[in-house]
């Protein structure tokens, strides 16, 4: 009689590792990984550096947790992630696309730049040219030579880390525009909540571009950002669409709360292109206004080019 019960136990056994297996399998995309250096840190989420002699690191990995604890608390859940240190000339082997060291997020990992990202390098030399009461307003900030991974990395990192509690659930939103202000939003109510230390690097560059008005930028509707993004738009106009959308969603946490982040986060997956069909401008405005909030609607209704 001992067959069965010893029968039994294998099958228990053999359920009980292949439960724990699943339980283990990750989200995070480890093929870009490879010959990557794995940091010790105190954090539960994996870190990995292109160059180990490079110490950039402390403080952006301190802003992270800390914004991985507000996020897992507000959407009740404990992502997992990795977090990628990679200098310029490693970008296109280990990041998802250029230009190399401004932050992208996908699949599981964020993407952070190790040495000085190519963008501020433009920036500023395109800032420092200007007269220098035109940028008098950034030196407190960002220091006497302007540094702006101070706000390229330091604060867009948050944004970044907040696309991947929804990339998580599905990666195909309704519209971008909707994704970018969800993570920008994120990032405000992160930063404004529980790191004030980063308010100003957050705040001061996107107020200098907005207020030198629309000269950088040649397309400016909704619809060429849904159909140009991230590759088909130069730098400074992309960002010109970024801080439009920084602003909107600036006044709508201020006066709203992070309340509505949770209505968004799961809109942004409850309407994802994986599960319904693309929604019409007038149907998504509708909806958001439902279901998420008349604010959000009202950015739709509202662009000040059609
Ligand atoms: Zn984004």
């Amino acid at each position: 009689m001992r067959t069965p019960i010893l029968f039994i136990w294998t099958v228990v056994l053999i359920c009980c590792v292949t439960t724990q297996l699943q339980a283990q399998e990750s989200w995070i995309d480890t093929s870009i990984h490879d010959g990557l250096i794995e940091l010790q840190t105190k954090y539960s989420f994996k870190t990995l550096v292109s160059n180990d002699s490079i110490n950039t690191t402390t403080e952006t990995l301190s802003h992270l947790n800390n914004a991985k604890l507000y996020f897992d608390k507000i959407f009740q859940t404990e992502l997992d992630f990795a977090v990628l240190f990679i200098e310029n000339k490693k970008w296109n082997k280990h990041a998802y696309f250029p230009p190399p060291g401004l932050p992208q997020a996908g699949k599981g990992n964020i993407i952070l730049g190790l040495d000085k990202s190519i963008v501020s390098q433009e920036v500023e030399k395109m800032i420092t040219q200007l007269p220098k009461q035109y940028w008098a307003t950034l030196k407190p900030v960002y220091g006497e030579t302007i540094n702006l991974d101070l706000f390229y990395r330091e604060t867009l990192a948050i944004h970044e880390l907040a696309h991947l509690y929804h990339f998580k659930e599905g990666t195909k939103p309704q519209r971008k525009w909707l994704q970018e202000l969800f993570a920008t939003m994120s990032m405000y109510s992160f930063i404004n909540e529980q790191q004030n230390s980063l308010f100003d690097l957050m705040n001061t560059y996107p107020e200098f571009v907005l207020q030198s008005g629309d000269r950088m930028a040649e397309y400016k509707t909704l619809k060429d950002f849904e159909e140009k993004y991230v590759q088909k738009l130069t730098p400074q106009n992309y960002e010109w669409y970024q801080m439009q959308l920084y602003k909107a969603a600036k006044s709508i946490i201020d006066s709203k709360g992070s309340d509505i982040l949770i209505r968004l986060h799961d809109f942004l997956i409850r309407t994802d292109l994986s599960k319904t069909e693309l929604l019409t401008d007038s149907e998504l405005s509708r909806r958001l206004s439902a279901e998420v909030g008349k604010e959000i609607a009202d950015i739709l209704t509202n662009w000040m080019y059609k």
